[in-house]
C-alpha cells in the first residue's frame, strides 16, 4: 500500500525524513539565525552524517524549493 502525504506527496517514510529535515533546520536556525533555507540545505546534503532518506528528501527540496512548506 502506498501511503501517500497530502502536503508532500512522499511515503511515509520520507515523509518522516522530511519532518525531520524541517526540524534539523529550525534548530540550525536557531543556532545560527540568518540561515535561509536553501544555505541549510546545501550544507546538510554534504554532511557525512546525514541519512540517505533525508539526503533523498534535501536533494528534492534543493530541486523543488516550493516544495518546503
Ligand atoms: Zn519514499
Amino acid at each position: 500500500m502506498k501511503i501517500v502525504d497530502a502536503n508532500t506527496d512522499l511515503c511515509a517514510n520520507h515523509s518522516e525524513a522530511y519532518s525531520k529535515v524541517k526540524g534539523a533546520y529550525s534548530l540550525w536556525f536557531a543556532a545560527y539565525g540568518n540561515l535561509t533555507h536553501e544555505d541549510f540545505l546545501k550544507r546538510l546534503v554534504v554532511l557525512p552524517e546525514t541519512g540517505d532518506r533525508a539526503r533523498e528528501v534535501v536533494r528534492f527540496l534543493i530541486h523543488n524549493p516550493e516544495r518546503w512548506k
